[in-house]
């Protein structure tokens, strides 16, 4: 239905009202002025009909009808009324406007028989002799109390008609102007009422269009205005709202970008919704590819399907882990996934965080494999004391050569127990000590570290008749933990004169290349094999085991070379020919 403007509801009721107020005026107005009217004409007919029958009562006997007729005339001309002489039978003796002997018995009008009886009659009429309303006055006419007949006087009563259509006019008119002036009122009051309205509905517009900063005037009527600031503060309260749920947004967007693990939304059709950068590393798909598309659809992994599917049918968290297969490569993920609720509490989804455990499964194995090699190893000297124990307990003890020859073979597996801890405990104590950012690193002299390094090996070096020598300039300094760094050659010059035939030279060199120092370890000895040079620096890693064995070797040497390269910042590395000899190159940053 359409809709009326404040105008049309105000405008008819006004007009209805002031109609209805000019009829009631009108009709009230206009019966006052006629009774009044009539009541001054009825009383002056009553006076001149009084005047003329005074007149005629005294020798009404002896006057003619035509002498009455004639004074009638005369009466009539004069007082400008119409006179009429009735006699008692209501037969007209004289009339001022008419022919009496024309005109028919008046015994019936009502002024004339109650004027007949005594008293003074007054009626309105149409004349249908004048074709006019008259108002008629008829006093008897009396002569020593003989009613003689009746004097009735009258006239038309056009100047009431006149003086009253004067008044309708007026009235009118008044009606016309009262209607024009509520029109001009009801569109200034409706004007008033509905640009409020109209600014009301603007700033609504606005908020619709979410310019929450506007402000609807709040000036005017007291309950627009109200109605304006009670939608104004409504506005304010919608714009802090948005503006905290909006930064409560990018946070969590910032977080569901930032966060490393891979999280992945999908809607109750296993639709994938939203996914993070994380999600997209571990599955190997852009959220371009995926949003939009069913789990089914863009990932291949059974499990990653079927943890979903087990995530929006269950009521609390879920946990799994699988690996994710690209090729070769495995990724071991652990899985979480927890339903998405609605206000009404109806699951609408889930969210899935997918958390790369590859690494710590890998740590995991290396420390097992670590502690399988730990025992392993203590295991073989552990055995050979108890075995040789147990036969000397058995009587070898009585005999002293045999004596001799076991408890050696005893101190050397009792001094290999003690080389693998030895270099277990340095182990622990580098990671340690890096784990607890205790470790030291100062201005260190190289020189002096390598001539130190050298004169601890110089004792097997001599064994073997191998010169070690040292190549570094006195003044070249690095930054180093001291200790660690003179252990570190010294393993390197230890492997080089173990795998060094007698006679031979090791040389140990120090320079600065670029903004590295470097320390090398140079033998001419067996050298190694180009697929073994790459797992040297794995822990308890030997070519040959027996040989290094017989030579006092753990294994654990260049693992510990490699952990200090690492705690300085550097590495370590290999360049060897096969049969010519090796080079170690410690590299660490000067600085
Ligand atoms: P080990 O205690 O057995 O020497 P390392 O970790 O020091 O243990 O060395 C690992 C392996 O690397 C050795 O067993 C040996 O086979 C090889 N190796 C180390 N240094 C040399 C070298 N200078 N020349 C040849 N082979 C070497």
């Amino acid at each position: 239905m359409a809709k009326k403007r404040i105008i049309w509801h105000l405008l008819p009721y006004y007009i209805l009202i002031i109609f209805l107020a000019l009829i009631s005026v009108t009709w009230y107005a206009s019966k006052a002025v006629k009774d009044f009217h009539k009541k001054d004409i009825s009383r002056s007919l009553e006076e001149r009909a009084g005047i003329v029958s005074m007149h005629l009562s005294s020798g009404f006997a002896g006057l003619t009808s035509a002498a009455i007729d004639s004074l009638c005339d005369e009466y009539g001309d004069r007082s400008e009324m119409r006179l009429t002489v009735i006699d008692p039978g209501g037969v007209v003796l004289g009339d001022s406007e008419e022919d009496p002997a024309r005109m028919e018995n008046h015994a019936d009008r009502p002024e004339v028989r109650k004027a007949l009886s005594g008293s003074i009659g007054i009626s309105e009429r149409y004349s249908g002799t004048l074709k006019r309303n008259f108002l008629y006055v008829a006093v008897p006419l009396e002569s020593e109390n003989i009613i003689l007949g009746t004097v009735r006087a009258s006239i038309p009563l056009t100047e009431v008609e006149g003086s009253l259509s004067v008044m309708y006019r007026r009235l009118f008119i008044a009606g016309v102007v009262a209607a024009l002036i509520s029109a001009i009122l009801s569109i200034l009051v409706s004007r008033r009422i509905s640009n409020p309205l109209e600014e009301m509905k603007k700033g609504i517009e606005h908020f619709e269009g979410e310019d929450l900063d506007y402000r609807i005037p709040t000036y005017g009527l007291a309950e627009v205005g109200e109605l304006a600031r009670v939608i104004n503060d409504m506005a304010s309260k919608l714009r802090n709202r948005i503006d905290t749920v909006e930064s409560q947004k990018s946070e969590q967007e910032a977080v569901f970008q930032a966060i490393p693990e891979g999280i992945l939304v999908v809607n109750s059709d296993e639709k994938i919704v939203r996914m993070n950068p994380g999600a997209s590393k571990l599955l190997g798909l852009t959220p371009e590819e995926a949003c939009g598309r069913s789990i089914q659809e863009v990932v291949r992994s059974q499990q990653l399907q079927e943890f979903v599917a087990e995530t929006l049918s269950s009521d609390i968290p879920v946990e799994t882990d699988f690996a994710l297969r690209f090729g070769v490569e495995s990724t071991f993920i652990q899985a979480r996934g927890v339903t998405l609720n609605s206000v009404s509490g109806n699951g609408t989804g889930a969210v899935i965080v997918l958390n790369n455990v590859t690494r710590i499964r890998k740590l995991e194995n290396v420390r097992k494999e670590f502690v399988a090699n730990v025992s392993h190893e203590l295991r073989t000297p552990v055995t050979a004391i108890r075995g040789f124990v147990e036969t000397l307990l058995d009587g070898a003890i009585d005999s002293p050569a045999e004596s001799k020859k076991f408890l050696s073979i005893i101190d050397r597996q009792a001094d290999r127990m003690s080389s693998i801890i030895n270099d277990l405990l340095l182990l622990a104590q580098v990671e340690g000590g890096e784990e607890a950012g205790s470790l030291r690193f100062e201005k260190t002299k190289i020189r002096e570290i390598l001539d130190d390094a050298r004169q601890v090996c110089s004792v097997k070096g001599a064994e073997k008749n191998i010169i070690i020598e040292v190549d570094c300039d006195e003044d070249l300094e690095g930054r180093a933990n001291p200790a660690l760094l003179e252990q570190a050659v010294i393993n390197l010059v230890e492997n080089a004169v173990k795998y060094s035939e007698k006679d031979s030279k090791v040389t140990v060199k120090a320079f600065q290349e670029n903004a590295y120092l470097a320390v090398e370890v140079i033998d001419r000895g067996c050298g190694i094999e180009p697929e073994n040079q790459a797992r040297l620096f794995e822990r308890f890693y030997r070519i040959d085991k027996a040989r290094s064995r017989k030579l006092g070797g753990t294994g654990l040497g260049l693992a510990i070379v490699k952990h200090i390269a690492g705690v300085h910042g550097g590495r370590v590395s290999v360049e060897s020919k096969f049969g010519k000899g090796s080079v170690f190159k410690i590299r660490i940053p000067r600085k």
